[in-house]
């Protein structure tokens, strides 16, 4: 349809693309993830995307936003800081929304940053469409379906019936890489052209938070110097396998998925 080609996402494609630590490497060059994301209200998004991250290769992962006190509690090698984005210190990557509320303070600091950034959930909503158009480093959105209609305007069921043409008409737009999530995943470059399509996913991965732990891995990607494009259909990859494992034909929580990134990156590698 549309005349695009699809691809779709092989274990030899993802295992080049994961990064491995050079024998001289140190976490600043293994990359520094930021996360942006967390609100009172949601904490357990915060929670969830540093776990995301924190299985994504980077070097250190740093967390900025209200809920600073369950991420360290849960995950004491996290970085965190109390002050916004911009005064946070050394980042390669962002990743922002999350959980966010309706705070569009960080995320308007973030997608002002010259690193690669991942938008998604609240983030989608709050981000204004200029700002993302103009921005040089690599983006990625990565919303659902109900999250690319609300951007596109649409009903969600117009989105479910036409992902394809979905997908590239809001990277079009925002003039950035998209990854639209679902039973099957695509990602498209922000220059049209081919969309990459991962099926490593079950529908045990349709759980809170299963989204949330996909952007902090998708983020350490990027911080790790992937493209959007690269970084989004590798997490996707491990994402989708991680789930696989963890569910194994059972129900699982988000945190079960996280827990089994290591797993899903040992089978790809
Ligand atoms: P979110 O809606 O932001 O929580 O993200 C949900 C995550 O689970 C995405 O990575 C989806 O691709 C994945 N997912 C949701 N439903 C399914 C499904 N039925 N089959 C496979 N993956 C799914
Ligand atoms: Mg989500």
């Amino acid at each position: 349809p549309d005349g695009a080609v699809l691809e779709a996402l092989q274990h030899a494609d993802v295992a080049r693309l994961l990064p491995v630590p050079a024998v001289e490497s140190d976490k600043y060059r293994r990359g520094v993830v930021g996360i942006a994301a967390g609100s009172a209200r949601y904490p357990g998004a915060a929670v969830l995307a540093v776990s995301g991250a924190l299985r994504g290769g980077a070097g250190a992962v740093r967390y900025v936003g209200p809920a600073g006190d369950a991420v360290i509690a849960r995950f004491p090698e996290t970085l965190v800081s109390d002050r916004g984005p911009k005064r946070a210190g050394r980042v390669q990557a962002w990743v922002v929304g999350p959980g966010a509320g309706d705070d569009a303070g960080p995320v308007a600091e973030v997608l002002a940053a010259d690193v690669p950034v991942l938008v998604d959930a609240d983030g989608l909503r709050l981000a204004d469409p200029g700002a993302v158009r103009r921005r040089t480093a690599p983006t990625l959105m990565t919303p659902h379906a109900g999250e690319a209609a609300a951007l596109l305007g649409v009903s969600r069921e117009e989105v479910e019936g036409a992902r394809l043409a979905a997908v590239r008409e809001l990277a079009g737009r925002y003039g950035a890489a998209v990854l639209l999530k679902g039973s099957t995943t695509l990602v498209a470059g922000r220059d049209g052209g081919t969309v990459r399509v991962n099926a490593t996913g079950t529908s045990w991965l349709a759980t809170a938070g299963s989204g949330d732990v996909l952007s902090g891995l998708v983020g350490s990607l990027l911080a790790a110097g992937l493209s959007a494009v690269d970084a989004g259909s590798a997490g996707a990859y491990l994402h989708g396998l991680a789930g696989r494992f963890a569910a194994d034909g059972a129900p699982v929580g988000a945190h079960d998925v996280a827990d089994a990134i290591p797993g899903a990156w040992r089978d790809v590698r």
